[in-house]
């Protein structure tokens, strides 16, 4: 029994997983609000505005790429009518890196076969890898397909590949830069575990391994049609507005900010680590889990914008790049019509943070410049730099599950999904399970 005669669920922060979770409740029929502290929805995926030559340009506040594994991503964007093939660009995984002008390294995995053959000839086919490392890959992969990609003891990735005999060429080709996007974390930081759990989901079936690039912006990605389909269906959303307190009594739970409180028979705090205290002052038994978020590290994500001019295009959509600071780069022109626009892409800490934002452009665009000589002088930069992006994603990371020691109070958000790292689909995996979990 409840205090409220009837169901009402407050979801708390409107990023991936609260927006997921709302989402699930309107479709279930069940009375929502979704409380806001920005002027916005999408959290930590979303866009921006800016302005260049009294001209509005709307770009995201990081380029993100979402896999073919993102099963419950692509369920809620059908739910809320967003459809794979107008929101994504679909590729079949394909890792070209450019050292300078020269293609350092380049796998391919051939449609017409299944996991894991695929895989297989992708590596024993790859360029830039000699034999013998070629074999060491092929070794180490079926060796965790044999163990269900599972390790009893976390460790640092950079020494399970090293007691896996992994070559430092191939460290840097392939595991470093599959690492840094898929975890946002140093190799010499990062949980083997989780990125067993990845690379598994990945590589499942040859589905899962494929790119999704959007080829609209985040707000017309996710938050604009989430919005239109909560409006109609009785989700209420309220933006602006800093959750202060939860206050629980015997029934139910008033969810207080700066102007209003409001009563609720069951909550979601969908927030970031980062952000889950501020909330928890009158809730104590989460204490604990406070304590564990509050020992969270970060990792910054560096997005770098350069304006070309008209017509100038890459190869490919997306293309990484080693031997600088620069790690991926996405033509913008070819995914979202955003003609002559590059995201340069550099996640994680590093030697990039040293630069003022002026000089990390003119750098990003020096190396873009020695790896397409085409692509001379931008005519304008804009850098991102997500100093929080995402939680380091260290080894034996205490995950925090959904369910509380409060009745009908859970937890959603990137970090409560405890297989995967910061991701859009660990976040909206986990605002649906608390979704589910509502009765
Ligand atoms: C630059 C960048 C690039 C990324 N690239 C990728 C990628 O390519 N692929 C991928 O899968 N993932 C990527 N990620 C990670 C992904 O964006 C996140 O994991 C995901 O968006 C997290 O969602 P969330 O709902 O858990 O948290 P958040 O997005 O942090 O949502 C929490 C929400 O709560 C709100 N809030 C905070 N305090 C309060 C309060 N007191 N009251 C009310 N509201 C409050 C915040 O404003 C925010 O909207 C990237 C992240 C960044 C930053």
């Amino acid at each position: 029994m409840t205090g409220l005669a009837h169901k009402h669920v407050v979801v708390i922060g409107a990023g991936m997983a609260g927006m997921a979770a709302a989402t699930r409740l309107a479709e279930r029929g069940i009375e929502t609000t979704l409380i806001e502290a920005a002027a916005h929805l999408g959290g930590r995926a979303r866009s921006v505005a800016i302005e260049h030559n009294s001209q509005v340009i709307q770009l995201d506040n990081g380029q993100h790429i979402a896999l073919g594994a993102y099963h419950e991503t692509l369920k809620l964007l059908a739910t809320v009518g967003v459809q794979e093939k107008d929101a994504f660009l679909r590729v079949r995984l394909n890792l070209e890196m450019r050292d300078g002008r020269k293609t350092a390294f380049n796998l391919k995995t051939p449609s017409w076969l299944p996991a894991p053959l695929n895989q297989l000839v992708g590596f024993l086919t790859c360029t830039g890898l000699s034999w013998h490392e070629r074999v060491t890959v092929m070794s180490l992969m079926l060796k965790l397909k044999k163990d269900n990609y599972r390790l009893n003891d976390d460790v640092q990735l950079s020494t399970f590949l090293q007691q896996n005999q992994q070559s430092s060429n191939v460290i840097a080709l392939l595991w470093e830069p599959l690492c840094l996007a898929a975890l946002n974390t140093p190799i010499k930081l990062a949980s083997s575990k989780i990125f067993l759990n990845v690379l598994k989901d990945t590589f499942e079936n040859k589905h899962n391994s494929d790119f999704l690039l959007p080829k609209l912006d985040l707000s017309q990605l996710f938050s604009q049609p989430i919005a239109r389909y909560l409006s109609a269906n009785q989700g209420n959303v309220i933006l602006n507005q800093r959750v202060k307190e939860i206050k629980p009594s015997d029934n139910d739970y008033q969810v207080v900010t700066k102007e209003k409180s409001v009563e609720a028979s069951h909550v979601i705090i969908a927030l970031s680590p980062a952000r889950l205290r501020s909330v928890l002052g009158d809730l104590p038994k989460l204490n604990c889990i406070a304590e564990q978020t509050d020992d969270y590290n970060y990792q910054p994500i560096y997005t770098i914008y350069l304006q070309y001019a008209y017509g100038i295009t890459l190869p490919k959509p997306m293309l990484g790049l080693v031997g600088g600071v620069c790690q991926w780069v996405f033509d913008r022109g070819i995914l979202c019509g955003q003609n002559g626009l590059m995201a340069v892409i550099i996640s994680a800490q590093g030697k990039h943070q040293q630069y003022t934002q002026d000089s990390l452009a003119l750098r990003v665009a020096q190396e873009l410049r020695d790896a397409f000589p085409h692509l001379t002088k931008p005519l304008w930069h804009k850098v991102i730099a997500e100093k929080r992006a995402t939680f380091s994603c260290n080894v034996d990371l205490p995950r925090p599950a959904h369910i509380t020691p409060y009745p009908r109070l859970y937890l959603a958000g990137d970090y409560t999904y405890a297989d995967y790292p910061a991701t859009i689909e660990g976040a909206m995996r986990s605002g649906v399970a608390c979704a589910n979990l509502i009765k």
